[in-house]
């Protein structure tokens, strides 16, 4: 029984090195591959036959990549059939654990190989670069602290998701109370609010030892791995060659003085539009941040999905033949599952169907602005993934998050121009005010996140205390003009709440990185947008295969995050916003 949206879909290539009848939930089929790459490697003996050897490598991973693809869509879309979570299940248990070995020990096998120095620089330059990187950071005895780290971060989902509030005689979880925090009632808003903080409070003892043990473990893994401290290692872990954590610092600094203001200046607008200033004392509230200032209903932007793609096909048309035509082949081999409907797991993502070359998008649209941006936002990362497909290293048919991030989040700029496909003029304003605010704003919380763990990883042995004073600090240097007075605990432990700080290490300014290089993508549409939108592809189209700098310059950005290069950037969002109010 096919349980997937999309039948049959055209082959990018034929294998000629995975057998066509293959079972890849096999682990018995797939195993003699792995024999077959190993006993051969020792045979290649020269530069050519080590590159047809990881091309075999290649097509090999991408066929079991995107066994596991499938297997994982189709869960997510029939999350009611239990012949779907038994396959997938059955991917993760019995074919995942044991290729994780057999894949490191090709990669073991390739960074000693005796003709890799003769592989032509300019081409296999990253592609070695990570390899080698990944294989010297590997430690046998940080495979056991790996597994106690997940485990960590479970019990942190864990305690997250077992949270509830019972709100005027009903039990809810702290994602149910997220929408009374857009409701006109103001009072209504702070009693919501103080209902979350407090219940979060109460766990604040049970996140923070978590958090502690957490950063025990980290720092002997890093230890372990030669570095003086954990940031060191996870920049290097995290593949980051191209800045380092001075970049970072220079970008928190660059956020306090060229975006603060704009920040503290769209909280005041805030504030008079809710009618605060007549109050006394008419100050921002943690609960006023996230409702409409003007208290209107929210943008109905379509009622049927079926409407939502054929508007958005419209903004593609008048945006770009070529990404047009990439949005409707996706349409036609049935590669988008966007409806909501019962039986399919909640979110949505983009996923890379990496044997077919061909991106599959999941989401779940009920007709809020947000599914609008959503889907803007995940066929950025469809056009990446098609533009990248006559690659045939599948390595680099995929770019690190830097610049993937850089390919959605323009997309939302740049079909946001067009976003009276959707609405009337003044809402078709009003969308565009809201998600260049939303822009704005992130950059602070992302310095904040950012900025912590940085202090976290280099202050060994910090108590609670100084750890609650480093968080505040940051809340004063990025909060802007919030007033929390009477809600100090909730304050300092605000971020529990961010579940990268447990879960992913320093893993957070990558989107501010991106964001700034779709600013600039969209500043450069502004001067000459067929220009802009030839970059873009010639920079999709690049894949990984080049370094991120590389990857930057050919999309017309600078790989800078400095003051200079965001002044115009935020300038040119100011002004944007003036226009539209
Ligand atoms: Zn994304």
């Amino acid at each position: 029984m096919n349980l997937l949206p999309f039948r049959k879909l055209p082959a990018h290539k034929p294998r000629t090195f995975v057998p066509q009848a293959i079972d890849l939930g096999d682990w018995a089929h797939i195993a003699p591959l792995f024999d077959q790459l190993e006993e051969r490697a020792p045979q290649c003996q020269s530069a050519t036959d080590l590159e047809r050897w990881l091309l075999d490598w290649s097509e090999l991973s991408a066929a079991l990549d995107e066994e596991s693809s499938r297997r994982y869509i189709a869960m997510t879309c029939r999350t009611d059939s239990a012949e779907a979570e038994k396959a997938y299940l059955h991917f993760v248990e019995n074919i995942d654990p044991q290729l994780k070995p057999r894949q490191f020990a090709l990669e073991k096998i390739y960074v000693a190989h005796p003709q890799r120095e003769k592989l032509l620089k300019q081409r296999f330059q990253v592609f070695d670069r990570d390899v080698k990187n990944h294989v010297e950071l590997f430690r046998p005895e940080n495979v056991a602290l790996e597994t106690e780290d997940a485990k960590l971060c479970q019990q942190y989902q864990k305690l997250v998701g077992s949270l509830t509030v019972d709100f005027r005689g009903e039990e809810k979880t702290l994602v149910q109370m997220g929408r009374y925090l857009e409701e006109p009632d103001r009072a209504l808003r702070q009693e919501a609010w103080e209902l979350v903080a407090r219940r979060r409070l109460q766990e604040a003892e049970k996140f923070e030892d978590i958090f502690d043990r957490l950063i025990e473990l980290r720092e002997q893994i890093a230890r372990n791995a030669g570095f003086k401290n954990y940031r060191d290692y996870a920049f290097r872990r995290l593949g980051r060659f191209d800045y380092t954590p001075e970049d970072c610092t220079r970008f928190h600094d660059a956020v306090a003085r060229e975006i603060m203001p704009a920040v503290r200046e769209l909280q005041a607008a805030r504030r008079r539009q809710l009618g605060l200033d007549k109050l006394h004392p008419g100050h921002l509230r943690p609960w006023d941040l996230a409702v409409d200032p003007q208290n209107r209903p929210a943008l109905k932007p379509f009622v049927e999905v079926g409407e939502m793609v054929s508007r958005t096909q419209k903004i593609f048309d008048r945006l770009d033949g070529e990404l047009a035509g990439g949005f409707r082949r996706m349409q036609e081999l049935h590669l988008l599952d966007l409806d909501n409907r019962k039986g399919k797991a909640p979110g949505g993502y983009q996923q890379n169907l990496s044997e077919s070359r061909v991106p599959f998008i999941f989401m779940n649209a009920v007709g809020q602005q947000r599914d609008v941006e959503t889907i803007l936002h995940e066929a950025g990362h469809a056009f990446h993934a098609l533009a990248a497909s006559a690659e045939d290293l599948y390595a680099y048919r995929s770019a690190p998050i830097e610049f993937c991030e850089v390919a959605s989040m323009s997309m939302e700029l740049l079909g946001n121009e067009f976003i009276e496909e959707f609405y009337a003029a003044a809402d078709a304003n009003r969308a565009r005010r809201t998600h260049l605010e939303g822009i704005i704003g992130f950059f602070p919380w992302m310095a904040t996140v950012d900025g912590f763990q940085h202090w976290i990883y280099t202050n060994p042995g910090h108590s609670r205390a100084e750890r609650a004073a480093a968080w505040l600090e940051l809340m004063d240097r990025f909060g802007g003009e919030v007033d929390w007075t009477g809600y100090e605990a909730a304050r300092a432990h605000l971020w529990h709440r961010q579940l990268h700080i447990f879960l992913h290490p320093f893993y957070y300014v990558e989107y501010g990185i991106a964001q700034l290089g779709a600013l600039q993508v969209w500043a450069n549409s502004k001067r000459d947008q067929a220009k802009a939108l030839a970059d873009y592809k010639r920079a999709l189209a690049l894949g990984g295969s080049r370094p991120l700098p590389e990857l930057f310059a050919a999309a017309g950005c600078p790989f800078r995050f400095d003051a200079a290069t965001i002044r115009p950037l935020i300038q040119l969002a100011r002004d944007e916003l003036a226009k539209l109010s």
